[in-house]
Parts: structure tokens; C-alpha cells; sequence
């Protein structure tokens, strides 16, 4: 059965990302309507570059619209009953598509890339500046709309960095049509979208293993569990910790679960109590479960995960 919560999670990711709910909206839907303008050039004008930004763009609505649901979902109840933790992760699913959506994207350009090795078709150099200078518009507005609420959501946040990698592929495109026009040598175009479809590639890399991490339960980033350990034994009442687990719930939400060995004469009330605090405050785990005794019991010694 799962417990009653009581206590609101103090999800304030979630809670900030609602207030810019417009702001991701107003960026979702012009980066939607420009992606598909910019496929449609791209395969009118044969430029890959374009074709490759348009495949990063793809990767980018999916994660906008994602970032979009689950600011609504982060404070949906749930109704099933079935569902203890709520909907929480359904931020992460949606990340482990974008980086699926991101190494499709590097694997379709590499292999189109070779494919032109020494048959380059005609690209439409016009068509490639006019869309790169749009497409730069698009981002240098959803940079502005996005960037105040950034510092305050973690959804944000990953919106904000999405259209400032975007940004980046908008100017590889305009450099790839002045190079184009410039020169008259089509493969500029198709190093340019290999370039992208490397930055892409790495991006899905680093998404990819900290959706790795989450699914596999890893201690949250930039927490040292020796650390949690030493502060809790420092608490007064508390003569040992033992099976401490940390974990990402998802972005910003941690949870713990540990077994503290209170002194005879403490108040186990008061250790859990203080306990509880300190993992809040300097370890940012506003969810811990902790199970307070005075002798270690038979599952502590049998149990070893
Ligand atoms: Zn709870
Ligand atoms: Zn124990
Ligand atoms: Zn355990």
C-alpha cells in the first residue's frame, strides 16, 4: 500500500516551471512551426546542413514539449492509487526519447554525408541563408523569452540551454551557405551538418548518461555520500549509520532511505527529527525515510542491498 503523503514534496521545480508555462509554450510552438519550414527547405534545397539542423530541432521540440507536460504532470494527482511516487519521471522517459530522437539524428547525417562523398548535389545557397537567419531569429527570441525563468526552474532551464545549442546550429547553417556561396564548394555544406551532427551526438551522450544515472538509481550529481554519512553520525543521539540509499526521483527531487542506531538515552523522536532537517538543508533530500533503532535487527545483517 502506499503511504498517504501527508506532506507536499515541496516540488518547487515543478511550481516554478508552471508559472512559465506561457513562455514555453509561445518557444514550443515557434520552434515546432519553424522545424517544419526548415525540413521542407532543407530537402527542397538539398542542403544537409539544414536537413541536420532541422533533425536537431526535432530533438528540441520533443524535450520543449516535454518540459511542457511535465511541468502540467509534475502537479497532476494521481488516481490510479497505483502510482506512489505520481508521475514524476515521466520527465526522464521523455528524455531517454530525445536522446534516442538526438543519435538517430547523428546516425542519419553521417551516413547521408558519406553517401554525397564525391556526388554533391546542387544546394540552393539563398534558400540556406534566408532559413539560417530565420532560424537564428526564432532562437534569439525563445532566448529571451526563456532566459528569465531559467535561474528558477529546472525545466526551464533545460528548455533555455536547448534553444542556445539551437542557436549554435542556426549559425553553422548561415556559415555553411556563405561558405557555399563564397567558394562555390558544395562539401562546406555537408561538413557543416557532419559538424552539427557531432554536436548533437555528444549532447545525446551527456543527456543520455544522466538518464542512465536516474533510471540506475546513481547518487544525485555532486553529492558525496561519505559526506552524509559523517554528518548525520555528527548529530547528537546518533551512533551509527547504516544501508543508506540515495537517489534522483527526478531533476532536483532526492530521496534517501537509511538505518540510524540511536544512543539508549535519545529521544529517537528528536535523532529523526534533526536528522530529517540536516538532509533537507545541506543535502538537498527533502524526501528521506529513515528508520531509527537501538540494536541492529536481523535484516540489517541478512539483507545486503
Ligand atoms: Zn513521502
Ligand atoms: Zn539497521
Ligand atoms: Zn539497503
Amino acid at each position: 500500500m502506499g503511504h498517504g503523503h501527508g506532506h507536499s514534496h515541496s516540488a518547487a521545480a515543478g511550481h516554478a516551471g508552471g508559472r512559465y508555462r506561457w513562455r514555453l509554450a509561445v518557444t514550443f510552438a515557434m520552434v515546432a512551426t519553424f522545424l517544419v519550414v526548415e525540413l521542407v527547405v532543407g530537402l527542397w534545397s538539398h542542403s544537409l546542413a539544414l536537413i541536420s539542423d532541422a533533425g536537431h530541432m526535432t530533438a528540441d521540440v520533443v524535450a520543449l514539449g516535454a518540459a511542457l507536460v511535465a511541468t502540467r504532470i509534475a502537479t497532476r494527482k494521481d488516481t490510479s492509487g497505483r502510482r506512489t511516487y505520481g508521475s514524476y519521471r515521466a520527465e526522464v522517459f521523455a528524455s531517454g526519447l530525445t536522446v534516442l530522437i538526438m543519435l538517430g539524428v547523428a546516425v542519419y547525417v553521417v551516413v547521408e554525408a558519406v553517401g554525397r562523398i564525391g556526388a554533391e548535389p546542387e544546394v540552393q545557397t539563398g534558400a540556406m541563408l534566408v532559413v539560417g537567419a530565420i532560424g537564428l531569429a526564432v532562437n534569439i527570441a525563445s532566448m529571451l523569452l526563456l532566459r528569465e525563468g531559467s535561474t528558477e526552474s529546472l525545466n526551464v532551464k533545460g528548455a533555455y540551454f536547448e534553444v542556445v545549442a539551437d542557436a549554435v546550429g542556426s549559425v553553422g547553417v548561415i556559415l555553411a551557405g556563405l561558405l557555399v556561396a563564397t567558394t562555390g564548394q558544395t562539401w562546406w555544406d555537408t561538413g557543416v551538418a557532419v559538424a552539427i551532427g557531432l554536436f548533437v551526438a555528444v549532447r545525446a551522450i551527456v543527456l543520455g548518461r544522466q538518464v542512465l544515472a536516474v533510471l540506475g538509481q546513481h547518487v544525485p550529481d555532486g553529492m558525496q555520500v561519505d559526506q552524509v554519512v559523517a554528518d548525520l553520525e555528527a548529530l547528537p543521539g546518533i551512533e551509527d549509520v547504516h544501508d543508506l540509499h540515495v537517489w534522483t526521483l527526478t531533476s532536483g527531487m532526492n530521496v534517501a532511505t537509511a538505518h540510524l542506531v540511536v544512543a539508549p538515552d535519545a529521544d529517537p523522536q528528536r535523532v529523526l527529527t534533526d536528522a530529517q532537517a540536516l538532509l533537507s538543508s545541506s543535502h538537498r533530500i527533502e524526501h528521506a525515510t529513515l528508520q531509527t533503532e537501538t540494536a541492529p535487527t536481523r535484516q540489517c545483517h541478512e539483507v545486503t542491498w
